[in-house]
Order: C-alpha cells, then structure tokens, then sequence
C-alpha cells in the first residue's frame, strides 16, 4: 500500500533509502473538523488533506512494522516514511482514517486502552474545560495555582499551555485531581469522550489503520515503579490484542522524551515484551543506526504542499537525531 513515486523528486537524493536509507515517521495527535481559535496551528481537516496530498506524491509511506524492519535489514525504500497517531482519538477514525484511505496510505494508531470506552485523557480535562467555559476569569487559587484571564483565544491557549506545564509531572493520582478540579472551575459540564471507544478500535484496520500500544493508563513512565511501568505497558498489548484478535507489536512511550518520560529500563520492558519497534518524541529521522525501539518522529506542518516539502527537506539533509537513552546492544 505505499504510495508510488511516479517521478524523479529531490526527496531520493536526501533520502535514498538501502543501507542509507532514512525513516521519517510523522506524529499526529487529533484531527480536527475544523480550525480551533484556541489552537490555530492544530491540526484540521484542511491542514491534513494538504499533509496527505504530499505524502503521497513525493514520499513512500509504508506501515510503521515494515518500515522499521526494513530499516534493519537496510532495504528501506527511497524517501521513506510512516504515519503515527498517538492516544487513540476518536477522530484517527472518524475524520483521518478515510482521508487516508482515499489517498491510499497506511498509518499507525497508539491506543492508551484505559481511555477507551469513556475515558478521558488528563491533558483534555484542562484543555477543554478552558476552551468551553464561558467564564471571563477562572480562579484556581485553592489548587495552588494562579486566578487566570481567559477573555480571548490567545489567554485560553497560553492558559492551557501553563497549566499542562504545572500539572504534567505531578504524581499520577494528583495530576488527575488537580485536572478534574480545573474543569469543575471552569463550571463546563463534562464534555463527551473525546477517544475511541472499543467497537471503533477494532474498525480502524478497515481503512489500512494498524493499532499499536500506548500503554494502559498512559503514565510518565520514568516516575513510577518498574513493576507498574511493566505491567501497564504488558496490558495494554493484551487489552488490544484481545479486542483486535490480531498481534500488536508496535509501541510509543507516554510523552515520549528520552530521559525524562521515558529511561532505558523502559526500552528494555518494550523488547522483551515483544515489541518489534518503538518509537519517541525525539525529533529526527532514523537510519539504520537507529534503535528501532527508540525512533524519533518529526512532522512538518505548513500551508502548502510545497511548504511542507521544503520543511521535510530541510529536516531529512541535516544530521540525524542521536538523542535516545542507554547504549543500543
Ligand atoms: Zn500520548
């Protein structure tokens, strides 16, 4: 199902593919129906369509399993690409997943499985509470955090930007209550699971959509205990390859940053859970140095089809990323 190149493109002389071939895996999170004034560099419809339409002209997209396992065996095809979605979205279905059918190209989907059937994401809790208030301040005081101005988009998104920032590496338990104490501030009613329920799960290879694991309660790895870490990760792959009836052997870390989110304790948990590859927040491109346990992910974003091949461009000819954790065996 990849995309096939119909033309000489400057992507074959950046990223030639064999033995020196470069792996771009693109990072989506939602697609949105439509532009959000809140967060105006989101992805929409538009933005994806455009996404899509140079994917498939200038790159070959192929599923992320094939592409990492090619990029092993040095075979990768030239200008080499895959297509991510982490947390398992309701929208990957709903709006990407046909868009991406009729272009034809593949795409991996990484479910957090505890968010699944109503569940929501601690980050949406914050998100959507201030982007649905109608309050002109909300006052967060006893939370021990700031009385805030949210009269336009611009205070909503650095609102929510500075919320995520002070919440984000709280322990787990006291992340979700201090979310949940926000939208109760922010006097919305709790708004509809934003993520994909079970029975949509199991729809998304229809459209050419594998399903990878994002863990099951989607923790900062790197702040709990080996044992919880393990046992998240192991039951999210069961839950999903249960519901799937299929394999699941592709993984992406919570948040994803070496070091911080993630150590190499984790990277090993993931190769001797079975996965076949992993892939990172880190910024880059893999070669076939890589760890595929640990595969940086980049996506270019622009208004045009030739923006975003300018932008990819320069990212593919500077040097690749190093910045993984632990020494690769
Ligand atoms: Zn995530």
């Amino acid at each position: 199902m990849a995309s096939k190149h119909t033309s000489f493109t400057p992507f074959r002389l950046i990223s030639p593919g064999g033995s020196r071939g470069k792996l771009n895996i693109f990072i989506f999170h939602r697609i949105l129906a439509e532009p959000d004034p809140v967060f105006p560099a989101d992805a929409d419809t538009g933005r994806f369509e455009t996404f899509l339409r140079f994917a498939r002209t200038w790159l070959n997209v192929l599923p992320l399993e094939e592409a990492a396992a090619r990029l092993k065996a040095g075979t990768l095809p030239p200008a080499a690409a895959s297509i991510t979605f982490d947390d398992g979205y309701a929208d990957n279905l709903t709006i990407a997943a046909p868009m991406l059918k009729r272009h034809e190209l593949p795409a991996t989907v990484f479910v957090a499985t505890d968010f699944v059937d109503g569940g929501r994401m601690w980050n949406d809790w914050v998100v959507e509470g201030i982007r649905r208030t109608t309050l002109d301040e909300v006052d967060l005081r006893d939370l021990e955090l700031p009385k805030v101005s949210v009269r336009t988009p611009e205070e909503r998104r650095s609102v929510i930007e500075t919320l995520l920032m002070r919440v984000k590496y709280l322990p787990f338990a006291r992340r979700l209550s201090a979310c949940e104490g926000i939208m109760r501030r922010c006097k919305v009613p709790t708004p509809p699971s934003l993520m994909l329920n079970r029975s949509q799960v199991v729809q998304l290879p229809r459209f050419g959509v594998s399903v990878g694991a994002h863990t099951h309660t989607h923790p900062i790895l790197a702040n709990e205990p080996g044992n919880y870490c393990r046992e998240d990760i192991a039951r999210s792959k069961l839950l999903l390859e249960d519901w799937l009836q299929a394999p699941v052997t592709t993984f992406a870390y919570p948040n994803g940053t070496p070091g911080t989110d993630y150590r190499h304790e984790h990277v090993e948990m993931v190769r001797e859970l079975g996965f076949s590859c992993a892939v990172t927040t880190s910024v880059g491109y893999a070669s076939r140095s890589s760890d595929v346990h640990q595969l940086p992910r980049f996506t270019p974003w622009g208004r045009s089809v030739s923006a975003v091949a300018v932008r990819l461009g320069r990212h593919l000819a500077a040097p690749p990323s190093t910045e993984t954790v632990g020494v690769r065996p």
